[in-house]
């Protein structure tokens, strides 16, 4: 079994991504929105500045208290919108109940939407026209090409319907000519769509739940679930125990498709900045 390194291809990606940052006429400026805080919250925003400024690119960070209220949120984006040094900025997800998050993301700049999941970006992504992708799924299919999985023509299935992984996650692999089925927590008889598959990417936020027999042997195993257990160690939406003689490739959790997610964000800012550039 191969084990799909996404810190591998992380590494390797964010080497180039590097190199064309460093022939911009400005540093590219990634933006983040965090309210409220949520200690994971502030890992992540944390990660993602860091990442920001070892590929050479600028970070911008609003911090909001969980108090705020929606006025102060909409100002923040606002000020997003409007700073020429933010070329791509996200509002750190989940916000604070109190808030409409699909309204807060709707009220940013398309054409700054780092994480790609503004209607107007979801949209290109359906018309075949990709602007800004949806970050974990776009790098799911990065480690797939760095690892020279063909997914054309194949049977793929992909747990999970979300829109932030498996609609696009979906989206994509039909762009990329994949045969794709799409299961969710209503699909009838689970394992007889993941037994005849050649790949399947599992994002259904449950831990461990799916085991070596929902498998067929050979097949190709994406595990995008992240989850911590009471003992504080991170398990996905399967089970290795097991696979190891039976699927053909796995991504590990952690150290699978949890580091390609960053660097997708860095993507999508190198090319959002591009894309302003070009305009002007
Ligand atoms: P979500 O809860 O929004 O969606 C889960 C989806 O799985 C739903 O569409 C649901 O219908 C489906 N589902 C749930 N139980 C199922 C079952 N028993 N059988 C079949 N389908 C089932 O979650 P999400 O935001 O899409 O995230 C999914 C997982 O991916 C989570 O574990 C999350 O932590 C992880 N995640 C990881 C990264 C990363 O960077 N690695 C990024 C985003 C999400």
């Amino acid at each position: 079994m191969i084990r799909l390194d996404g810190k591998e291809v992380s590494k390797a990606l964010r080497k180039t991504l590097a190199q064309s940052v460093e022939k911009t006429k400005r540093p590219p400026g990634l933006g983040v929105i965090l309210v409220g805080e949520d200690p994971a919250s502030q890992v992540y925003v944390r990660n993602k500045m860091k990442a920001c400024s070892e590929v050479g690119m600028e970070s911008v960070e609003i911090q909001l208290p969980s108090s705020a209220s929606e006025d102060e949120l909409i100002t923040a984006i606002a000020a997003m919108n409007e700073n020429p040094g933010v070329d791509a900025y996200l509002i750190q997800l989940p916000l604070p109940k109190k808030f409409n998050e699909q309204e807060m993301i709707g009220r940013i700049d398309p054409k700054k939407d780092a994480d790609g999941l503004t209607v107007e970006n979801l949209g290109l992504l359906m018309a075949g026209r990709p602007r800004s992708v949806p970050c974990t799924p776009n790098g799911v299919m990065q480690i797939l090409k760095f690892y020279d999985i063909d997914v054309v023509g194949k049977n793929v299935v992909v747990i999970g319907r979300s829109q932030i992984v498996g609609k696009p996650m979906a989206q994509l692999l039909l762009a990329a000519n994949a045969t794709v089925t799409v299961c969710h927590s209503k699909t009838e008889n689970l394992f007889e769509h993941t037994q005849r598959a050649e790949i399947v990417v599992v994002a259904a936020g449950q831990p461990k739940f799916l085991k070596k027999e929902a498998f067929k042997k050979g097949a190709v195993v994406i595990d995008v679930g992240m989850h911590r257990l009471p003992s504080g160690k991170l398990c996905g939406d399967v089970d290795p125990e097991g696979l190891e003689n039976w699927v053909s490739a796995l991504t590990p959790v952690p150290g699978g498709v949890g580091p390609m997610t960053i660097t997708m964000l860095l993507q999508n800012t190198l090319s959002l900045y591009q894309a302003s550039e070009s305009a002007t």
